[in-house]
């Protein structure tokens, strides 16, 4: 095990993201100490900072803090929130807290976790964790470079452990994991690494393409459970820039990941998917963004697999026959459809399905992406309101009428609410003629 002194004043406001943490992290340091329990800081910001301030890669500032306490934390927590204002907001099977503090009058949220050791029975499935002390707490880590902390209390404030060389594999690039068998017990981690790798322009180690041959001589990759697969690849999607998504996803491709996953994609759809998630940004909530993202992944002659990507049977069935409905029926004569019979036939499929196949069949991808910005938004200015007050008086007619404004606008015939007015005042004059 070797450490080295840090600064801890200069890493802690280096690494907090607002300077009313560091009261806070004070009167915990000093709670730890006074009840002889170790605290300290784990994982991705002790990592970052090091590649900050060692190796001066640009690197944000960490999104979420792990405090890790060797000792009994849901005790030390409700002694915590005693001289701080907060809350325990959730206690999670793994011995981790979300902690909710008021500082100044603004809420923060904080992850505490107890040190604890891991225990892996089946293949690919959650582990039993126990509490433990800081050194079995390192050793259930995914990779070497996440494994250095920092103290905070005694008996080592202000130190820097590490324990099996992450400092050396930091400072050479080096993804490693930290046995062979670690993609066995738990295959998310494989992903991980690739965003490690991609996020920071790293290096796979010999160990992680080891590692990976034995995760897949035991098919671990196929007993993951669908859930855990998309939530992997989610992070692809909401946690790296998105200037990264081709490399990760390609990465993942030709480590052969997806397949030995159970999931068929198309790589030569990656570049569709990755156009039409930039083009799209604005249009879309996450929740649609993240179905997108995953059905368009595949390939469209596996659709099965969706299942492998968390859909559900129901969901699945919707995608086929929403692909059915345009392939049978419009696809073959696509474009002899004028754009508005287009526009109705988009308008019958649901965002995330008609994004999906607007990666299977290339031919509609970029009208798709000129409905999503332009054409879903046109709405006439008058109303149904307005069409009553004018003497539309049937629902049907009013409805009717709508949509012809609407596509009168799209085809760039009116344009102003006066011209649409007209246009009903014609149709009221051709119906009193018939
Ligand atoms: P970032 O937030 O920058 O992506 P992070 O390293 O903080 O990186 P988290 O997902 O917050 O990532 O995890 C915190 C730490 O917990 C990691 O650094 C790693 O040491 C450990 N960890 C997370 N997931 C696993 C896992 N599946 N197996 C082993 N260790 C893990």
């Amino acid at each position: 095990m070797e450490t080295f002194e840090i600064e801890l004043e200069s890493f802690l406001k280096t690494i907090l993201p607002i300077p009313e943490l560091y009261e806070f992290l004070l009167i915990a340091q000093n709670l730890s100490k006074k009840r002889g329990e170790f605290l300290y800081f784990a994982g991705g910001v002790v990592r970052d900072y090091l590649l900050k301030t060692l190796y001066k890669k640009k690197i944000e500032k960490p999104k979420d803090l792990d405090l890790v306490l060797q000792g009994n934390l849901k005790n030390f927590l409700e002694e915590l929130l005693k001289k701080v204002k907060g809350e325990i907001l959730f206690e999670s099977q793994f011995l981790t807290y979300k902690v909710k503090i008021y500082l100044n009058g603004k809420e923060f949220l904080i992850d505490f976790i107890t040190a604890r050791k891991e225990i892996y029975e089946d293949i690919a499935k959650l582990p039993k964790v126990f509490p433990s002390d800081f050194k079995d707490d390192i050793l259930r880590r995914d990779f070497t470079i996440n494994t250095l902390i920092i103290g905070l209390s005694p008996p080592y404030k202000g130190i820097l452990i590490d324990l099996i060389n992450g400092k050396k594999d930091l400072e050479r690039g080096l993804i490693k994991p930290l046995h062979l068998n670690s993609f066995v017990d738990d295959p998310t981690r494989i992903f991980r690494g690739i965003r490690y790798k991609v996020r920071f322009s790293f290096k796979f180690a010999e160990e992680f393409f080891l590692a990976l041959e034995k995760c897949f001589k035991k098919e671990a990759l196929k007993k993951l459970s669908a859930t855990r697969i998309a939530n992997e690849l989610r992070l692809y999607l909401n946690k790296e820039p998105e200037e990264k998504l081709k490399e990760l996803l390609e990465t993942t491709f030709y480590l052969n990941i997806f397949e030995e996953a159970g999931i068929k994609v198309k790589k030569k759809n990656f570049n569709s998917l990755i156009e039409l998630l930039s083009e799209l940004r604005d249009e879309l909530n996450i929740k649609e963004r993240e179905k997108f993202f995953l059905l368009g992944l595949l390939n469209s002659q596996f659709l099965e697999q969706a299942l492998r990507l968390g859909f559900t049977e129901f969901e699945l069935k919707e995608i086929k026959k929403n692909i059915d409905f345009i392939n049978k029926k419009y696809l073959k004569d696509w474009k002899k459809l004028s754009l508005w019979e287009k526009i109705k036939v988009f308008e019958k499929i649901p965002p995330f399905y008609l994004l999906a196949l607007a990666i299977y069949f290339p031919e509609i991808k970029e009208e798709v992406i000129k409905y999503f910005k332009e054409y879903k938004k046109i709405k006439p200015e008058l109303t149904g309101n307005d069409l009553k007050n004018l003497g539309i008086k049937k629902g049907k007619e009013i409805g009717e009428l709508l949509d012809l404004l609407k596509r009168k606008r799209i085809e760039g015939e009116i344009k102003t609410k006066e011209e649409e007015k007209d246009l009903v005042i014609q149709f009221l004059l051709k119906k009193s003629e018939n």
